[in-house]
């Protein structure tokens, strides 16, 4: 089993009006995450530079009342976000959210 199919895995996602997307997992443990600091975390290649694995995005230039327009499943061990900004390329593993979380 690899470590991926091992990680707990969400079972309820909701995007809460105050901005936090609230993950429940399957190990009843309860995930509150503010989409900003969410938005700012974003894994993706134009957020941060493949090469160095260091991060180019400026949190300053993301909207302090940046939103979750949609969320959708990424095979079986992530979920892809689309930010009101547009922006729709990051892969959050779910390893990652509960980090976050
Ligand atoms: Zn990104």
């Amino acid at each position: 089993m690899s470590a991926e199919t091992a990680a707990p895995h969400p079972l309820r996602l909701a995007a809460f009006p105050n901005r936090e997307l609230g993950i429940v997992w399957d190990d009843n443990h309860e995930s509150y995450l503010p989409m900003f600091e969410l938005r700012c975390a974003c894994p993706c290649a134009k957020c941060v530079d493949e090469m160095s694995g260091r991060k180019t995005l400026r949190d300053e230039t993301v909207a302090k009342d940046i939103s979750i327009n949609a969320v959708h499943p990424v095979g079986n061990y992530a979920i892809g976000i689309d930010w009101s900004d547009g922006h729709d390329t990051g892969i959050y593993t779910f390893k990652k959210l509960r980090e976050l979380g």
